[in-house]
């Protein structure tokens, strides 16, 4: 039988707008068979998920997509599979949350020395009490008419050399890496094709990370091209690795990265979950 996967995917628990048990249901109207929840430096809505995926016919598999600093820029790397409950996993979380609030006022005080006031607080109100991330800002700044869309506010504001740009360490590829592992799950690099490196330092990055015991790529995505998509599943087999998909869903507002709507993985890719078992995968979180 040919499931529909989908192994990216956001909640209110970082940057998305649908709760947890929203995103379930909708993932469940979809046509999603296998979702995975992968929040942006939390494991937070996955008890929620799982509550509302129990006794549905929707396998959710437990997710993050971990914030790394490799080559001095922000990479991605995916959890998924793994106990939510390991501790070693959890304390490097908390870190990188305790960075993330940090960094939310700092751009915050950035942003007032530029003339716009309260946007830490405006962002605050947006993440509803969860993380905060950069595209609270971006609401906060869109709905406040400092820019005209989601696209255009990150270039205006929020990337390296604009006013509320911070920069800053996140995790290091290789402890992102054996956080995963250690608590039983595969690591997957996120987007790859979305860092604009060129292709030697991509692929080096693919190098550390499987050396690191990284599994695979993140072939199918809603940010790859066609052509990316199939230098991906290339590369994908050239370092030995498995292909993941996922549309990095974040909500009905972004239609471009919809829920279970991802082109198939070439038929020369290793699919991640070649060997999973189709029990759920997370029964209980
Ligand atoms: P953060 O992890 O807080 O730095 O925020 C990163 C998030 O911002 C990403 O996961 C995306 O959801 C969003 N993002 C980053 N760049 C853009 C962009 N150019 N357009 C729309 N959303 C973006
Ligand atoms: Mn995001
Ligand atoms: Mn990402
Ligand atoms: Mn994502």
């Amino acid at each position: 039988m040919n499931l529909s996967y989908d192994l990216h995917s956001h909640s209110t628990a970082s940057d998305g707008t649908l709760s947890p048990r929203d995103l379930v249901d909708y993932a469940l109207s979809a046509g999603v068979d296998v979702l995975a929840l992968t929040d942006h430096d939390t494991t937070e809505g996955l008890s929620e998920a799982a509550v509302a995926a129990e006794g549905s016919r929707l396998c959710l598999v437990s997710g993050v997509e971990i914030s790394v600093t490799w080559g001095g820029q922000v990479v991605h790397i995916v959890g998924l599979g793994f106990d939510p409950q390991d501790p070693t996993l959890q304390v490097g979380l908390a870190e990188l949350r305790t960075f993330r609030g940090w960094r939310a006022e700092e751009i915050g005080r950035r942003l007032a020395k530029h003339g716009i006031a309260d946007a830490y607080e405006g962002a605050k109100r947006y993440s509803n009490g969860h993380l905060i991330s950069r595209t609270h800002f971006a609401r906060f700044l869109v709905d406040n008419g400092f820019s005209p869309d989601m696209r255009k506010v990150f270039k205006q504001y929020l990337t390296q050399g604009k006013p509320g740009h911070v920069a800053g360490e996140w995790a290091e590829l290789d402890r992102a890496v054996n956080w995963i592992q250690g608590a039983g799950g595969e690591a997957v690099i996120a987007h790859p094709a979305r860092y604009n490196m060129t292709r030697t330092k991509l692929r080096r990055l693919i190098g550390e990370f499987t050396e690191a015991g990284g599994v695979a790529l993140e072939v199918v995505s809603s940010s790859h091209s066609k052509d990316e998509m199939f230098t991906m599943a290339k590369y994908s087999r050239d370092f030995s690795l498995r292909a993941s998909a996922g549309s990095d869903y974040h909500g009905p507002e972004t239609p471009w990265a919809n829920l279970g709507k991802l082109a198939p993985l070439p038929d020369n890719a290793v699919p991640i979950w070649r060997g999973w078992s189709t029990e759920k995968a997370v029964a209980a979180v």
